[in-house]
């Protein structure tokens, strides 16, 4: 992505309504920040603000960042860097950071980037117009620019989700935050620190949204969390209501169960599950509700049991067969996704063997192969990282031709049969359609006289590769 060429207007050329201010929200990193971004849009239009493509047009410029890796932080210094000269040559511009890494870095921020404004939180996001318009208040009072700086990074907020009179803009495949925050500790991972402890959101805010999407013209909704099947552990049990959950509590389960019959949905797919809390209940909800994907991200991380003790994942492989085994005895033919880390402290050759095993057991078709590397602020980060590059690197390779091995033979299986597939764009290379299955295999096509795009299509399957699929349109 390169960095915008913000153009110099004349100095205290800002208009004073917020009607005629535009905003541009730039998005690094994973769905929930994708989801968070449409948010954040949403409450400046609710206020007035235009939105603007151009960043280079913004009054108001936020970056909704990343911190799962440093790489993702100094992406957005450098874009930072470049908007010094600008915001000298335009003082009346707002600049701000909000997502997980100013949850992480704070006013750090302000340190190594002193013409940012305004660094908000990831439970703060939903209180954006009202701290724009602060920073423009202390402007417009003469204060100083450290004193018009707002730190906004407190954890103690229910991110506010109100669509009012907005419009849904996420197009025919839409993205559902139903809970923010994880309650494990993984060593690895800096989640739990920037986005706090699990909160859910009740089943009637996430019924009266998906209604909203699908009314929008949404057909596919992914339901995100980052541990999404255990939604609902931080809720207490309905009134004169059982839900699946422990105790009674509503669960994953029965949010599905919701989601259903509503009428113009067609898919539901969901990201990222956890061993941990894969249930009976919610093996007989995928089984039962048909618009479910037969596809499930279940990260594994190590095939090893020694390293997943020093991951603090929660879990052995012992588990992780015993609850897929539970899917798919309700699922036969679901598929699976998973995350793997190569090259975490202690990792020895058998170790690794492990988890090339592991990812041939398992057969998941789609896989996402990490090296890994200490993150500041995670508990790993006080492990020696003591395998050396070239070591991951290898493993890393050979994991991978393993993982394309293992998606090849998965997709050879779909040769000469038919397909029912979500057509979700066009491609950028101008050749054809392209879409899902009902197992998330991805599969190309050649477009036909009927716009498909938002629809549903049957695709005869004539090629296979470790990456997808390729067919034509079924007579
Ligand atoms: S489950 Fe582990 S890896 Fe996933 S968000 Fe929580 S702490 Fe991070």
């Amino acid at each position: 992505m390169s960095l915008p060429r913000v153009q110099t207007r004349g100095a205290s050329a800002a208009p004073e309504s917020s009607s005629a201010l535009s905003v541009h929200v730039v998005t690094f990193g994973c769905q929930m920040n994708k989801y968070d971004s449409l948010l954040v849009e949403g409450r400046f239009r609710a206020e007035g603000y235009r939105l603007t493509d151009d960043p280079a047009q913004a009054d108001v410029l936020l970056f909704n960042t990343c911190s799962v890796r440093e790489h993702a932080e100094e992406r957005v210094f450098s874009w930072l860097g470049e908007l010094k000269h600008a915001k000298r040559a335009r003082p009346d511009l707002v600049v701000g950071v909000l997502g997980c890494m100013a949850q992480r870095a704070e006013d750090d921020i302000f340190r190594r980037a002193g013409h940012v404004d305004l660094v908000c939180g990831t439970r703060k996001i939903h209180r954006l117009p009202e701290l724009v318009a602060e920073v423009r208040a202390r402007r417009a009072q003469g204060l100083a620019p450290k004193e018009q700086r707002l730190l906004e990074v407190g954890m103690e907020e229910e991110v506010a989700v109100e669509r009012g009179a907005e419009e849904y803009a996420g197009g025919p495949c839409g993205y559902l935050t139903v809970m923010r925050g994880c309650d494990l500790n993984c060593t690895f991972c800096i989640v739990p620190k920037v986005r706090g402890r699990v909160q859910s959101r009740p089943i009637e805010d996430l019924l009266r949204e998906a209604r909203w999407m699908v009314a929008g013209g949404a057909k596919v909704i992914t339901l995100l969390g980052q541990t999404v099947n255990s939604y609902g552990e931080d809720l207490a049990a309905a009134e004169g209501e059982r839900g699946l959950g422990r105790g009674g509590r509503p669960a994953l389960a029965d949010l599905l169960y919701a989601l259903q019959p509503l009428e113009g949905l067609e898919r539901i797919r969901l990201i990222t599950l956890h061993p941990s809390y894969v249930t009976a209940a919610l093996a007989r909800s995928i089984a039962e509700c048909d618009k479910v994907d037969r596809f499930l991200p279940l990260p594994a991380q190590s095939g090893s049991d020694e390293v997943l003790k020093r991951m603090r994942r929660g879990y052995t492989t012992e588990l992780y067969r015993s609850r897929l085994e539970l899917l798919r005895g309700q699922v036969p033919d679901l598929e699976l996704g998973s995350d793997w880390i190569v090259g975490f402290p202690g990792e020895s050759e058998a170790d690794f063997a492990r988890t090339l095993a592991f990812l041939g057991e398992i057969g998941s078709v789609q896989n996402y192969i990490f090296q890994y590397s200490p993150r500041p602020e995670t508990r790993a980060f006080e492990l020696a990282d003591d395998v050396p590059d070239e070591v991951k690197k290898a493993r890393n390779q050979e994991l991978l031709r393993a993982a394309e091995q293992s998606a090849l033979a998965r997709h050879q299986r779909c040769l000469d049969t038919e397909l029912d597939v979500f057509v979700e764009e066009e491609r950028p290379d101008g050749r054809g359609l392209r879409g899902r299955s009902r197992h998330n295999l991805a599969v190309s096509f050649p477009a036909g006289v009927v716009p498909l795009v938002g629809r549903r299509a049957r695709v005869h399957v004539e090629g296979a590769s470790p990456f997808g699929l390729w067919g034509s349109l079924a007579p």
